[in-house]
């Protein structure tokens, strides 16, 4: 049985993707730093019949990527795709952003997958064989209030194209996703509990598709670029965006 990670899938867009995942056929490695909704997610897919552990991490701390890493493959054996979902906002006008909001958005964002990618990659090296996606976003074209998440947003697909050239010889992919609009607590939460349900009429109203993203969305385009028989696809930024173009 092949062996995922995802990080980031207590809920949300994460969670969609490790139940893919595992119906797809692969243990998944539930990784969050939300330890009960790490639980959650993997209780969901064992009573489904997979075959889940869950792993409580900061994937933004080296020392315990590594050791989350190790604990995998000790568990279930040596994670072949990883799926770098985990993700934060601290939104904020450029004149009152810290360095704190900047800090935290691009250590969660963009340094982590860095090393989580640095992580599984002796696993992968050694199977000559391995996935990565990473979650990207639309708002990496750039989006007010958001310079520190945008920027980490761009960086993960200029991360995405180089580890692709590098790591294509040995058999691995790197792909990424980058969603529009998903309904999740992420925007729930930017948007407020009394604005969200406005927040997606609005944005469903601009969409060609007419109704915003759900996680289930983007964990099949996840799922497929983790996929054995998508191994000529690397380097790539896939928009899921229902057909909105910014
Ligand atoms: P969410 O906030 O619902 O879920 C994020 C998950 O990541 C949570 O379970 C949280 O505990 C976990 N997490 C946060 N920081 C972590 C850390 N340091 N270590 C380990 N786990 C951590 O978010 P979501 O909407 O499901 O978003 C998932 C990903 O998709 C993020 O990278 C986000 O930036 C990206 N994205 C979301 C949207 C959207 O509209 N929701 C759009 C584009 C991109």
């Amino acid at each position: 049985m092949r062996v995922a990670i995802v990080t980031g899938a207590g809920r949300g867009i994460g969670a969609a993707t490790a139940s893919r995942l595992s119906a797809h056929g692969l243990a998944v490695a539930v990784l969050d730093r939300d330890k009960p909704a790490s639980e959650r997610t993997a209780t969901d897919i064992a009573s489904s019949g997979g075959t889940a552990v869950a792993i409580a991490a900061d994937v933004a701390n080296p020392a315990q990527v590594k050791d989350a890493v190790a604990l995998v493959a000790e568990q279930l054996g040596p994670p072949l795709v990883l799926v770098n979902n985990a993700g934060v906002t601290s939104d904020r006008p450029l004149a009152e952003m810290t360095e704190d909001d900047w800090d935290l958005v691009l250590g969660v964002n963009l340094r982590a997958h860095f090393l989580m990618c640095r992580a599984v990659l002796p696993h992968m090296r050694r199977e000559g064989w391995g996935r990565i996606v990473n979650v990207s976003s639309m708002a990496a074209n750039g989006t007010a209030n958001q310079a520190n998440y945008c920027a980490a947003k761009a960086g993960v697909q200029g991360l995405t194209r180089a580890l692709a050239v590098e790591l294509g010889p040995e058999g691995i992919t790197v792909n990424a996703v980058a969603p529009g609009y998903i309904a999740t607590e992420m925007t729930e939460t930017s948007a407020g509990k009394a604005g969200f349900a406005r927040a997606q009429r609005v944005v469903a109203a601009q969409t060609p598709m007419r109704r915003v993203g759900t996680p289930a969305d983007v964990a099949e385009t996840i799922a497929f670029l983790a996929d054995v028989d998508s191994g000529f696809i690397t380097g790539q930024v896939v928009p899921v965006t229902g057909g909105l173009m910014v």
